[in-house]
């Protein structure tokens, strides 16, 4: 699975998630951030955990291995 959706209600338009998510998967528009390219998501769950608000919900299921590299 792959990063599936952002709940607008607590988003705080802080942009961590565009300038954190190593695939490009967000894009930012004015302030606005979005899911652009969902298929790109190699569901490392960084995006939910440093999302401040906790606004951002990542499929539990891992669609392939990732090794991080910290
Ligand atoms: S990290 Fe969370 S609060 Fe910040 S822009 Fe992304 S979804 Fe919104
Ligand atoms: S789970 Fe990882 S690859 Fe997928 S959108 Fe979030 S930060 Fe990007």
């Amino acid at each position: 699975m792959a990063v599936r959706a952002i709940d607008y209600t607590k988003c705080n338009d802080c942009g961590k998630c565009a300038s954190i998510c190593p695939m490009d998967v967000y894009q930012k528009v004015g302030t606005l951030c979005f899911i652009s390219c969902k298929d790109d998501c190699m569901t490392c769950f960084l995006c939910e955990i440093e999302c401040p608000t906790d606004a951002i919900f990542v499929g539990p299921e891992r669609g392939h291995e990732v090794v991080l590299p910290y």
